[in-house]
């Protein structure tokens, strides 16, 4: 094919996506002087990536299939706003090859490689078929066009269980289920490939060897119309949960030169297979001796800033010089490795409740300064809302160092130092991951994070002396401020009192712990606090984002947030939220029950597995909800008799509506 026909200058770069990946191509695009248009669904008016572009085009409806995932809507959008070239991010369409034509039949420039070699490298299967080829390892297994159940349960047999199967079309570690015995097989099928349909449209499978405990490893390769073909070194992304990437970092701290020399050509090789354009990612799994190939992603990755940092390449520029028709700007050998950098994933989820996705207003967003070797890649802005329709990424957060050691410490000082509220988010879990010690000395593999969640989600600890006195000077340095006093001062105020001394006192609790008491002691004289025999001198001076604490000669600077009754502080102990008990009462407390069978979020039912007037153990599977993309399956919480099922397949039900009635065993 002639290639000059496809790649040319242009002026007018739309963007089909959201979120960070949105923004983090707009600002590539501005700095080279493109105009840019975004396109936005109806959740979306208000977003980050809305508000960054020139221009920006309502697509449709909140869900994906109506909007991001509407190929005829975005095409028109670029007609009418006059751009010519196509930038279609990571997830939605960047792998779907009929959009990648579509592209290019509306004469539009598609930021990415041809439909042809999409098709080609873009499902698992084929690209697996053209690796056996081409002589790259493989992991064993079947990748055929044949689906029926009885090929599929002969090729598993045949491969021996512990296996993978997995959508061909999958990614984002959907589509993918563990199976360890043959009567495990049909239900797993089934139920990968629901998830598969619905997010991907595709459910074709391939079985695949699963490898105990691996390690992955990628390398980042891109090509360009002219047939130079470079890779820019490799990845490690083996802190994964569900199969999905957590932490990334360039280089592997596992390879040795000559391995990291042997994974590069291997990932060339396959890029060459199809004399793939753009950029692009081979994928391995590593048995800690050699390295499979298990698929390639024909678009840009979510972890390409690691790789951007240790070479000083900005990848989207590269992406887009590369559409323009240009030969890439160096040569191999001209590739230089330089430093680590490791990236951590923010997500609004809860991982102390299963990283069930976390919904709503974001009320407060403090993310650290991007100096010192952090980077922040982000979404989203204070005020934003997250809806239930989308992946819940909000941000990355990368930080480079001239070592591995120093750039972990970085990106927890980065992470230590942010403080997100409105929502839950996983940023005190990145926290406990980057010191844990085994992280520390690279001895982990994709189990990592399943096998050492109690660690990684303990609770925080009880707050002491120092979160007690911050809590109530939290309090008063908003009190303060609500009161316009001078925000220099906020103590003073407390001296004026002539005579005798006057009394304040405070009770807080985490959770639905114990309340703990402080009193606060101020008047004539220097203000006290007293909690039970201790007394304890202090003085505070009010700063950007919260204040500095002396207690007892001590200084430390405490970051705080007062949100109404719930007060978020970050001491040098660590994160605590605490709740200020009102002293006058009307607490409520109730809410819904942990055995109310309830939408834990806005979602759709996929599946009911029991039936009415069933008996059911503690545990048994009810109903599957898709929240976020992610099927989720709720559970009896006690054994019983299934009394009612209140919804059924294809229902789109609220957050907090019960959905199943369970009554116990023995009522
Ligand atoms: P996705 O398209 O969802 O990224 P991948 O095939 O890249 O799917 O797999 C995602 C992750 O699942 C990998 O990074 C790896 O941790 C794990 N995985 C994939 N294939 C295997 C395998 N054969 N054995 C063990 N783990 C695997
Ligand atoms: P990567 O290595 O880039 O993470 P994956 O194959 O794991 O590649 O997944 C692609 C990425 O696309 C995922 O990380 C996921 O967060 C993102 N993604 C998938 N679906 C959506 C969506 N609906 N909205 C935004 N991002 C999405
Ligand atoms: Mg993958």
């Amino acid at each position: 094919m002639d290639r000059s026909k496809l790649y040319r200058r242009f002026r007018t770069l739309l963007i089909a996506n959201r979120g960070e990946i949105a923004c983090r191509v707009i600002r590539t695009a501005h700095a080279m002087g493109l105009r840019t248009v975004a396109v936005y669904s109806e959740a979306d008016r208000d977003a980050m990536h809305v508000a960054l572009a020139d221009e920006a085009v309502l697509l449709g409806p909140a869900r994906a299939r109506d909007s991001y995932l509407n190929v005829e809507r975005l095409i028109e959008a670029a007609r009418k706003t006059g751009a010519e070239a196509v930038h279609p991010g990571y997830g939605f369409l960047s792998e779907n090859a009929e959009f990648a034509q579509a592209c290019f039949d509306a004469g539009l420039i598609f930021v990415g490689p041809t439909a042809a070699m999409m098709n080609a490298m873009g499902s698992k299967s084929g690209s697996k078929a053209l690796m056996e080829k081409a002589g790259v390892p493989l992991v064993p297994g079947y990748h055929g066009e044949a689906q029926d159940d009885a090929t599929l349960a002969k090729a598993a047999e045949k491969v021996g269980f512990p296996i993978l199967v997995k959508a061909s079309a999958g990614g984002g570690g959907r589509g993918m289920r563990i199976v360890r015995s043959a009567d495990e097989l049909g239900p797993a099928i089934v139920s990968a490939k629901r998830e598969a349909k619905a997010a991907f449209g595709d459910d074709r499978m391939l079985i695949e060897k699963y490898v105990d405990n691996p390690r992955h490893i990628e390398v980042q390769i891109v090509g360009d119309s002219h047939g130079n073909l470079l890779s820019l070194f490799e990845r490690e992304c083996t802190l994964q949960r569900r199969h999905q990437k957590v932490i990334e970092e360039a280089p592997s701290p596992t390879l040795n030169p000559a391995q990291r020399e042997a994974v590069c050509a291997a990932a060339r090789k396959a890029a060459g297979a199809v004399n793939y354009v753009g950029a692009g990612t081979i994928e391995f799994v590593s048995d800690g001796k050699d390295v499979f190939f298990i698929e390639m992603n024909t678009r840009l990755q979510v972890e390409h800033p690691v790789t951007e940092l240790i070479t000083g390449i900005d990848l989207v520029e590269w992406q887009l010089r590369v559409a323009f028709g240009e030969a890439l700007p160096l040569k191999q050998d001209e590739i230089r490795l330089n430093g680590h950098a490791v990236e951590a994933r923010v997500y609004a989820e809860n991982p102390t409740k299963n990283f069930m996705p976390s919904v709503g207003r974001i009320s407060t967003w403090r993310l650290p300064a991007e100096t010192g070797g952090l980077r922040i890649d982000a979404g989203y802005r204070e005020g934003d809302t997250v809806s239930p329709h989308y992946d819940a990424m909000l941000a990355k957060m990368i930080a480079w160092a001239p070592t591995r050691d120093v750039a972990i410490e970085r990106l927890n000082r980065g992470l230590e130092e942010s403080d997100v509220r409105g929502i839950v988010t996983n940023i005190p879990f990145l926290s406990a991951l980057m010191t844990h010690p085994k992280v520390r000395t690279n001895a982990i593999d994709t189990g990592f994070i399943e096998r050492e969640l109690a660690v990684l989600t303990q609770a925080a600890p009880a707050p002491g002396e120092l979160e007690l006195c911050a809590a109530v000077a939290a309090i008063i340095n908003e009190e303060q401020r609500a009161a316009g006093a001078q925000a220099n001062s906020p103590w003073q105020t407390f001296g004026w009192q002539p005579v005798g001394r006057r009394q304040r006192g405070f009770a807080f609790r985490v959770g639905h712990g114990p309340e703990q008491k402080i009193m606060l002691n101020y008047g004539s004289g220097p203000s006290m606090l007293v909690i039970g025999e201790r007394e304890l001198a202090f003085a505070v001076a009010a700063k950007e984002g919260g204040f500095d604490l002396t207690l007892d000669g001590v200084k430390s600077s405490v970051a705080a947030v007062v949100d109404g009754h719930e007060l978020y502080l970050r001491t040098r102990n660590g994160r605590f939220d605490l709740h200020w008990v009102d002293p006058f009462g009307g607490e409520s407390e109730e809410q819904a029950g942990a055995d109310k069978i309830a939408a834990p979020l806005p979602g759709t039912v996929v599946a009911v597995l029991a039936e009415e007037g069933a008996t059911l153990e503690k545990g048994a599977p009810i109903l599957t909800l898709e929240v976020m993309k992610m099927e989720q399956t709720l559970r009896a919480p006690y054994a019983g008799v299934l009394k009612s099922i209140r919804c059924k397949v294809g229902d789109i039900v609220q957050e907090g509506v019960e959905l199943a009635v369970v009554e116990a065993a023995g009522e």
